[in-house]
C-alpha cells in the first residue's frame, strides 16, 4: 500500500526556527532552505511529506478544513481560535512564552471600565468575564505596547518572553493568563484516514521532544 501524502503547516518566524531541528530529528528535512526561499510550500526528503509555511493565525484554519493534515502553532493562537476543531496530540515544548496582562508602571486605577487593547480578543473576553471585570475591548493587530502610552487603553493582553519589550515601553507584566508553547494539531478526518502515516510522524516527533527535554 502506498503511504498517503501529508501536508504539515508550519508557523513562520520564531516557531519555524525552533521546529526545523525537531523535524530533522524526526527525519523530515525540507529539500531546500526554507529561510532563503520565497516559496510557501516545500518538498521534503520524504516523497509523501510536504511543508507549508504560513502565518500562525492561519494554521488552525488550514488544519480545520483539511488543506493541511498536521499543523505546528502556538498555544496562544489555539486558545484564541478555539481547539475543538482538531486534535492536539503533542506539546513540542518550543517557543515558550507567557500570555499576560500588562499595564503602565504605577498606573492609577482607571475610573470607568478598564480599556484593554489586544489581538487576543476571545482570550481577553473570557479571562476578564471569568473574573467579573467589565472591560472595553480594543482590537489591535500589532504594536500593542504602544496603546497605553498613546492613551488608547489602560492595559494590554500580550505575549511576554523576556519582558524587555514591555519595559522598553514603560509597561509591566501583571497577571499570567496562560503558559504558551508550540503544539502539534491534527485534522480529525486525516487522523482516521491517514492514521498510520500520522502516527509515525507523531511518534518520531514525540521521541525528538523527549530527547531534547
Ligand atoms: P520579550 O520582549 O522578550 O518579552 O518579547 C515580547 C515580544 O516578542 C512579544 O510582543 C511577542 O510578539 C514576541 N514573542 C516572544 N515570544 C514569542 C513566541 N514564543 N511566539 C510568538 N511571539 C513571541
Amino acid at each position: 500500500m502506498t503511504t498517503p501524502s501529508l501536508v504539515i503547516a508550519l508557523t513562520k518566524g520564531r516557531i519555524l526556527d525552533e521546529v526545523l531541528p525537531l523535524l530533522a530529528q524526526a527525519n523530515i528535512v525540507p529539500s531546500e532552505d526554507i529561510e532563503k526561499s520565497r516559496k510557501l510550500i516545500f518538498d521534503t526528503n520524504l516523497p509523501h511529506v510536504r511543508l507549508m509555511v504560513i502565518r500562525g493565525s492561519d494554521v488552525p484554519t488550514y488544519v480545520e478544513f483539511g488543506s493541511a493534515d498536521i499543523g505546528v502553532v502556538g498555544k496562544d493562537l489555539l486558545l484564541e481560535y478555539g481547539d475543538e476543531a482538531f486534535y492536539e496530540p503533542l506539546d513540542l515544548g518550543i517557543a515558550r512564552c507567557r500570555l499576560m496582562t500588562a499595564e503602565p508602571i504605577d498606573r492609577p486605577a482607571p475610573t470607568g471600565r478598564l480599556r484593554v487593547a489586544t489581538k487576543f480578543v476571545n482570550i481577553a473576553k473570557r479571562y476578564f468575564a471569568e473574573r467579573g471585570t467589565q472591560i472595553e475591548l480594543i482590537k489591535l493587530n500589532g504594536a500593542l505596547e504602544l496603546a497605553p502610552s498613546m492613551g488608547l487603553a489602560d492595559a494590554i493582553v500580550d505575549i511576554v518572553d523576556t519582558g524587555k519589550t514591555l519595559t522598553a515601553n514603560g509597561l509591566e507584566a501583571k497577571e499570567l493568563i496562560a503558559n504558551v508553547s508550540s503544539r502539534i494539531i491534527v485534522n480529525k478526518a486525516s487522523m482516521k484516514i491517514k492514521n498510520a502515516a500520522i502516527r509515525e510522524v507523531l511518534a518520531q516527533l514525540g521521541e525528538a521532544v523527549a530527547r531534547n527535554n
